[in-house]
């Protein structure tokens, strides 16, 4: 099997590595609260998605009483 001769210095790997870095999540503003959310996500603040309630939020509300 083919094996390398030499140790890569940490400068070599470090390099190479410079291409991989982690996108930052496409955000967008949610048309109902205006807040900032994931694009193509339905809005963790107020549970909609395209105009409709999808996933009702009851952990604020919850909050809110007490
Ligand atoms: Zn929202």
């Amino acid at each position: 099997m083919a094996h390398p001769k030499r140790k890569h210095s940490r400068s070599r790997s470090r390099k190479r590595r410079t291409h991989q870095k982690v996108s930052k999540p496409l955000l967008v503003e949610c048309k109902e609260c205006h807040r900032q959310k994931k694009a193509h996500m339905v809005c963790p603040f107020c549970g909609y998605y395209g105009g409709k309630e999808v996933v009702k939020i009851e952990i604020k509300e919850k909050k809110k009483k007490q």
